[in-house]
């Protein structure tokens, strides 16, 4: 999960708070509706989700510092840096979507996504600021 402030229509990514994949069988057939025809895809290599719980512990942890959950990041393992229909279907439209494409196990793109009025992903601008231009929130890193 990405956490950082919200001003208007800028993010601003101050940490990344890293949390397991949970997708499982229960997952699978909770989505299964939005699955479709590509079952075989459906494992945890392809598929990602986070614990409500978990979730909720990052909210409160965000809020405790004045921080918002601005976004998801995840990986798409030899695929392109773009969203799939299981990405839209399940995304949520006051977050960034963060995907990055790794290649045979090396990352090699990172494009951001968010959700426009009529339900496609539109990609964002990803701007890179230096740590000592976000004050107090200095935790950024500006390296890679
Ligand atoms: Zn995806």
């Amino acid at each position: 999960m990405l956490l950082g402030q919200l001003n208007g229509d800028v993010k601003t990514l101050v940490e990344v708070w890293p949390t397991e994949n949970a997708w499982n069988d229960e997952a699978a057939e909770a989505f299964q509706a939005i699955e479709g025809s590509v079952q075989h895809l459906s494992g945890k290599r392809n598929r990602f989700t986070i614990d409500p719980q978990v979730m909720l512990k990052a909210q409160k942890d965000a809020r405790d510092r004045h921080l918002d959950i601005i976004g998801i990041y995840h990986s798409h393992p030899d695929y392109p840096a773009v969203p799939s229909e299981f990405d839209r279907a399940i995304a949520w439209q006051q977050y960034s979507y963060i995907i990055v494409s790794v290649q045979q196990g090396l990352a090699c793109d990172l494009r951001s996504w968010s959700l426009h009025d009529d339900g496609q992903f539109q990609p964002e601008e990803v701007l890179k600021v230096e740590a000592s231009a976000l004050g107090e929130f200095g935790t950024l890193s500006s390296s890679g």
